[in-house]
């Protein structure tokens, strides 16, 4: 029988040789041989269709070939296939693939090797003895033929690999350069439009764009993700619109029934900003899922927070590591020079309307929910965008729209704030683990939302007013002509444990004064180390970061810290110097 060869996905023109046998696909009056090559059939022309076998007859590069038509049956000779068409199906089976050498991790058992082709990976896995390296001289990076037998655990392929052939010089150089071409075409983001118009989203498309693509390029690469995201409601819409375009794409890569696990995770942060302890949390966990299933170092994605100088130790600490970091987030990153923050230098990309003159009205859910879109454009998205600025109380054009879209499918302002007010009562109370699920089913199962909000509405409602009968009665409230002034001793009027916290308590208080009184008003909450400040948007003389920079400089001795937005934020302290603090903070808030 005829022997035909089936060429490989990488090879070119310059890998045949006249007299070659090759088998091809015959399509609009070509033979396709592989994305490379194809060429006309101009000897012993006949009517053909699908699957043929062809002699090369005439080869002048860079581009022209022509094919004798065979005749008979043949028999493909050493075909290779794709990582990305394994199936369960092939369990049991030999197969050959052409690949790159990603990972080598050395268990107490095997040796793992995660081995990439631009379509997939797969661990393969070859024992030598207990904790004993398998092949030596394999390295990462090596380009290799590898000799695969197909296996299965817990509904995940895997392999043995049972040997295998360096490529050499040229072939290593096409299959490389064939991998990278592979993974850009398929991490290529469609300039899609966004949901709504806005000038400053226009501006940071360039930086959405680069989110997305690399967001695309993690999964392909089989690059765990995991989403780190503050730990309230702007924050969790952004995660998890996100979360809705990553786990799509991400079921679409593997066969693996565990991927949306293995290479997935969220969490929500603590506290307002990655700290340090989550930092070093995220890189244990990534470290142990290294060593132990061979996976590559994490992308990171900090959502709703992340931009400021208060995140870089974190950031810098993760970058230790070959980890890639995204940052999404709208709160005030400090000084930017030509359009970059201080943590620029550090991450991987950053989208945050500050960087292009706009300003926190554009919340971390909105651009969650637009980079979700660019990363698969049949998520949709909009109800998270509105739900988002309600929760983070934007104004302006760009909520206003948000808000619309969200009308269309049935959600009014009013239908927001109370899903707003449950998804802050739930994460509240989850504190810090994942709970994809739960979370799933108040954002995405509108009938399990619906009793969800029955049931929770009403003891929020109870909770909410409870604490402000607290707040009215205990606090010292001041008319001073333009404004209400509000202070409050508020570790003395919260129950620790309880919903609200104080943050949240001295905002009750607050919107209750301006809608009393019809002016505007400023709420400080004191803590023995800390101030809450909830402040109308009109008063534009109460800027929470500007005070901090502030306090640094005129009292070095008394550890400030803290952030947040311009009329929204925590300024903390060491307790020593508490008075000192309180009475320039009040000073700062009075003198309108
Ligand atoms: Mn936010």
């Amino acid at each position: 029988m005829t022997k035909a060869r089936k060429l490989k996905h990488f090879e070119t023109i310059n890998d045949l040789v006249i007299g070659d046998i090759c088998v091809g696909t015959f399509k609009d009056g070509f033979v396709v041989l592989n994305e490379n090559i194809k060429g006309r059939i101009t000897k012993n022309i006949r009517q053909i269709s699908g699957e043929v076998a062809v002699k090369a007859i005439k080869i002048a590069p860079p581009s022209t070939i022509e094919f004798e038509l065979l005749e008979g049956e043949y028999e493909i000779i050493d075909p290779t296939r794709d990582i990305e068409s394994f199936t369960l199906e092939d369990v049991g089976k030999k197969e050959k693939i052409y690949c790159k050498v990603e990972k080598i991790q050395q268990t107490s058992g095997p040796t793992l090797f995660t081995l990439f082709d631009g379509s997939a990976s797969i661990i393969a896995k070859a024992f030598a003895g207990p904790g004993k390296r398998a092949f030596p001289d394999l390295k990462e990076g090596s380009t290799i033929k590898a000799y695969l037998l197909i296996k299965e655990r817990d509904e995940t392929i895997e392999a043995d690999l049972e040997k295998f052939e360096r490529l050499q010089d040229k072939r290593e150089e096409q299959l490389l350069r064939k991998i990278q071409k592979k993974v850009e075409e398929k991490a290529k983001v469609d300039e899609i439009n966004f949901l709504i118009k806005s000038d400053v989203l226009e501006k940071l498309k360039p930086a959405i764009l680069n989110t997305a693509q690399l967001i695309k390029k993690s999964i392909l690469e089989a690059r765990p993700i995991l989403i780190r995201h503050h730990n309230d409601c702007d924050g969790y819409s952004g995660a998890i619109a996100l979360e809705r375009a990553i786990l799509s794409l991400i079921e679409k890569q593997h066969t693996d029934e565990r991927a949306r696990y293995k290479y997935y995770s969220r969490s929500p942060s603590k506290a307002p900003l990655y700290e340090y302890e989550d930092a070093l949390k995220d890189l244990a966990f990534s470290l142990h899922d290294m060593s132990k299933f061979g996976v590559k170092e994490p992308l990171i994605i900090i959502a709703d927070n992340g931009s400021t100088e208060q995140d870089l130790l974190a950031i810098k600490r993760i970058k230790t590591y070959n980890t890639k970091i995204i940052v999404i987030d709208h709160h005030y990153p400090g000084k930017i020079k030509e359009g970059k923050a201080a943590v620029d230098e550090f991450l991987d990309s950053h989208v945050n309307p500050h960087l292009v003159g706009g300003d926190n009205n554009i919340s971390a859910g909105m651009l969650g929910a637009e980079i979700a879109r660019f990363v698969n454009k049949n998520i949709d998205s909009s109800v998270l965008a509105a739900l988002a600025g309600i929760a983070d109380r934007c104004s302006g054009k760009e909520a206003e729209q948000y808000l619309e879209l969200a009308k269309k499918q049935g959600y009014d302002k009013n239908s927001l704030k109370e899903l707003a007010e449950v998804i802050d009562f739930e994460a509240y109370h989850i504190g810090f683990i994942e709970s994809r699920e739960i979370f799933e089913d108040i954002l995405g199962n509108k009938e399990k939302q619906q009793q969800i909000i029955a049931l929770l509405k009403p003891e929020i409602d109870r909770k909410v007013k409870q604490q402000l009968e607290v707040m009215k009665h205990f606090a010292e409230i001041d008319d001073l002509g333009t404004f209400i002034f509000a202070k409050i001793d508020i570790k003395k009027a919260i129950v620790l444990g309880e919903y609200p916290k104080a943050g949240k308590s001295v905002g009750i208080l607050n919107d209750f004064l301006i809608e009393k009184n019809k002016k505007p008003a400023a709420t400080i909450g004191i803590n023995p180390d800390a101030v809450n400040i909830r402040a109308s948007p009109e008063l534009s003389h109460i800027d929470v970061n500007k005070f901090i920079t502030e306090l640094r400089e005129k009292f070095p001795f008394a550890l400030i810290d803290g952030g947040g937005h311009r009329n929204a934020g925590t300024i903390q302290f060491i307790e020593s110097a508490k008075e000192e603090i309180v009475s320039y903070v009040e000073d700062m808030i009075k003198k309108a």
